[in-house]
């Protein structure tokens, strides 16, 4: 069976939130009956070449089932209702901002069907003319220009839209409502960002972004963007970051509204997500996976070319630098669980998608990509990118066909290593021993419940005495000659996803060199050392002698990595004397040497480095936090990097009489950004009752459903309220579930939030998910139970670690 096109004709009463639609399939080879996907519609009448025909619509598996098709070349119209629902962010909803809303639409992965009825599945491409009809005074946006615009009857706006390349269902987008552009131009393509009206100002930074990373796109993929525009929608209500509709990407605020302002961690994240979805107008656009099974090669490879384009056209992010706090330390942790799963997985039913796309499919996904790009070199590997894109153009592809292609451009046995990486589940620990003057490097799976066998291909970066050194290790151990009492860094540069345990000479040479160290490569040590001491294989004495040297060194990548370990280790035992006096050696001496005001002549970076620290250090120490919030007044006119950290302090300080000022002070922003760093401080108080005040505005509607992320999160760090949250969660945890759609993004959440906030609730915990909640949260709720375990033991060896001193 092949569809050639759809002709999709909407009649869309905006004020009603209702469509009337009609959809035109031409189809070849139809079986019969011709089974199409459909849900949440109301069908009045199929037709096949005209005439009218029988058709069974079945509800319960989402299927209309139309007869006599015939076998050639047929045109099937269907005649069909849809009321927009109140309820959710997926298929066509109501993305609301104050008493307004704009209508549009998710698509990914099987909402398509919830809009018009088709085979809803990434093979099936075919062209799409879609023409719009609503009341006057509206503007819609889709994957295509706007061929024309008419007037049609009762004095409505007619868009009709210039017909698509062959594309996925998946990848329809289009949006009504009153909207506001800002356009530019990148060669021949026009770009544009579409707000909400007056917020279009602030998109000037994303435009710009988008603009010129297109351009090192095409000449990276040596291949031109194939549609003659590239719209970025600012949607007020967003469920996950933003979709690289075709020609149309699709966003929450907080990644398009963004300005000089803005700290610069939301610059960089919001560029970051650009680079990443105009990344996909190639891959997974024009190339697309045959079933969602590749869904982890487009998101992975997504990720990966992310970083590397930033890099290139926004060098001031440190872009590799984010790459390994953001994906190889957050994925080497939940790698190291039993409950993991390999990046590879047979996906049976669209459905389950959700479930196992998480952070081990995007991030270790792309980590491992990254490896194989160190692997095959950088050239080879573009080269073979470029010519898989050639030669599955509008077309569908497998990550088979990928290795195929970069094995050809790299003539290196790629497809054997990926292979290796990506259908096993976990990841090897190097264990590094001197043995007179040989280093010998011994491979096993490492896993938080102890060293596994395990033989993983690993190309290994080392550095001796300085010297960079590369080898292969394909079996057990290998060995390399050095000098006796050599300094040694091995996974140098942190390019391998693999951990490195040194022998106890060993972390004595490493604390002596640790400062001399590059960033990358501290960092790396410090993500290694605090994995072990969570797996319970190293004193935690080690790990905090590693943080008080770090706490000499300011630079950003190590910092911010050590500061989010210190919060999440502050969630689990914020009592523990051994982390009480981490806090005076780490925050205290940095702070004092980078100061809460940015100096002219430091790195864009710092401002990152600064807001970490400071709004982490304002939740741990008083006197600290006293300081920072007498800075509230002039909260408006402050450096956008210090905000988080002084709103923070002065709920901290504060306490009940900050409530009603910070309450009135988020009602005030227009900005989501801004709106996050309010709810981050809301969800700070000591006191768990306001923590418990600020969570009931989320499941009550006044905290939008794209900022409640903000209050959910942080407030499940709270060690104050760590009791209070959990409560809250078991009463309020149906009605999440229901706001959130029972989506992947609901499980993300509970995946960062239960193994911390737990901590103390085990038992209650396990009960609570026990049963229908286990069986539908399965793989993440698996995990959430190992890393809660993990964290309950963490905690007792904290305590008792201070007791000894
Ligand atoms: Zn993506």
């Amino acid at each position: 069976m092949k569809i050639e096109s759809y002709d999709l004709d909407l009649d869309v009463d905006f004020p009603k939130a209702s469509v009337v639609g009609t959809v035109g399939i031409t189809i070849r080879g139809s079986p019969s009956p011709l089974s199409l996907d459909c849900a949440t519609l109301n069908i009045r009448s199929v037709r096949v070449n005209g005439k009218p025909v029988r058709f069974i619509l079945d509800k319960p598996h989402s299927k209309l089932k139309v007869y006599s098709v015939p076998k050639g070349r047929s045109l099937v119209q269907i005649h069909y209702e849809k009321q927009i629902s109140d309820e959710t962010m997926f298929g066509l909803y109501k993305a609301k901002y104050g008493q307004e809303y704009m209508l549009t639409t998710d698509f990914e992965p099987i909402e398509a069907r919830t809009v018009f009825p088709c085979v809803d599945e990434p093979l099936y491409k075919a062209v799409f003319r879609l023409r719009i009809t609503t009341q006057k005074g509206l503007s819609a946006i889709s994957n295509t220009p706007t061929a024309r615009v008419e007037l049609a009857e009762g004095g409505k706006t007619r868009f009709v839209f210039e017909e698509t390349p062959r594309m996925s269902t998946y990848l329809l987008f289009f949006t009504v409502g009153k909207l506001e552009e800002l356009r530019t131009n990148s060669g021949h393509i026009e770009v544009i960002t579409a707000t909400r009206q007056g917020q279009s100002k602030d998109s000037r930074f994303v435009l710009d972004v988008v603009a010129d990373v297109l351009a090192d796109y095409e000449k990276y993929f040596a291949d031109p963007y194939p549609l003659p525009k590239l719209h970025v929608v600012a949607v007020p209500e967003y469920h996950t970051g933003a979709m690289e509709n075709w020609g149309a990407i699709a966003s929450r605020e907080s990644r398009v509204l963004i300005n000089e302002d803005s700290a610069f961690s939301d610059r960089a994240l919001a560029a970051g997500t650009m680079v990443h979805e105009v990344g996909h107008m190639w891959f997974g656009d024009l190339v697309t996976m045959k079933w969602w099974d590749d869904l982890w090669l487009n998101e992975s490879f997504a990720t990966l070319v992310e970083y590397k384009m930033l890099d290139r056209i926004r060098p001031e992010f440190k872009a590799w630098d984010m790459f390994l706090r953001n994906e190889t330390f957050p994925a080497i942790t939940l790698d190291a669980l039993s409950t993991t799963h390999p990046v590879q997985v047979r996906i049976k039913k669209a459905e389950e998608a959700n479930q196992f796309f998480d952070i081990i499919s995007y991030n270790k996904g792309a980590a491992i990509l990254r490896m194989l790009e160190a692997y095959a070199g950088e050239e080879a590997f573009r080269k073979g990118v470029s010519n898989y894109l050639k030669k599955y153009s509008y077309s569908n592809a497998t990550g088979e066909d990928l290795w195929k292609e970069l094995g050809a451009a790299s003539k290196l046995p790629v497809a054997k290593v990926a292979r290796a990486w990506l259908t096993k589940p976990g990841f090897p620990v190097l264990k590094v021993s001197t043995v007179g003057d040989q280093i010998k490097l011994t491979q096993s799976r490492f896993t938080m419940s102890g060293h596994l066998p395990g033989l993983w291909p690993i190309p290994v970066d080392m550095l001796i005495d300085g010297r960079k050194k590369s080898l292969f290790i394909s079996g057990r151990s290998a060995s390399v000659p050095a000098k006796v009492g050599s300094e040694l860094v091995v996974n140098a540069g942190r390019t391998g996803f693999y951990s490195v345990l040194y022998d106890e000479p060993g972390w004595e040479r490493m604390a002596r060199s640790f400062p001399g160290l590059s960033s990358t490569d501290r960092a790396g040590v410090i993500t290694d050392l605090h994995l072990f001491m969570q797996a319970g294989q190293l004193d935690p004495e080690i790990y905090f002698r590693f943080v008080s040297l770090a706490g000499q060194v300011p630079d950003s990548l190590a910092t911010e990595t050590i500061v989010r370990q210190l919060s999440n280790l502050r969630t689990i035992a914020d009592e523990a004397p051994v982390l009480r006096s981490a806090y005076g050696k780490f925050y205290a001496p940095l702070i004092a040497r980078i100061g809460e005001d940015a100096r002219p002549d430091e790195p864009g970076d710092m401002g990152s480095t600064r807001e970490a620290l400071t709004s982490e250090y304002a939740k741990v120490d008083l006197d600290y936090a006293r300081k920072l919030a007498s800075r509230f007044e002039d909260y408006s006119h402050l450096d956008p990097n210090l905000r988080e950290a002084v709103a923070v302090a002065y709920a901290e300080t504060r306490g009940e009489a900050a409530k009603e000022p910070l309450l009135k002070l988020v009602k005030t922003y227009e900005s989501e950004v801004d709106r996050g760093k309010i709810y981050a401080a809301l969800s700070s108080f000591s006191d768990p009752r306001l923590v418990v005040d600020t969570l009931e505005l989320v499941t009550s509607g006044e905290v939008s459903r794209s900022d409640s992320a903000y209050p959910l999160l942080n407030a499940s760090k709270n060690p104050h309220a760590r009791d209070a949250f959990c409560d809250w969660l078991f009463r309020r945890y149906e009605k999440l579930r229901e706001m959130y759609g029972n989506s992947q993004q609901f499980y993300l959440f509970m995946g960062i939030c239960m193994p911390y906030c737990a901590v103390t609730r085990e038992a209650e915990l396990r009960r609570f998910l026990s049963g229908r909640r286990m069986k539908e949260g399965g793989p993440t709720y698996a995990r959430v139970l190992e890393l809660l375990g993990t964290n309950v033991r963490l905690r007792k060896r904290l305590l008792a670690a201070g007791k000894q001193n």
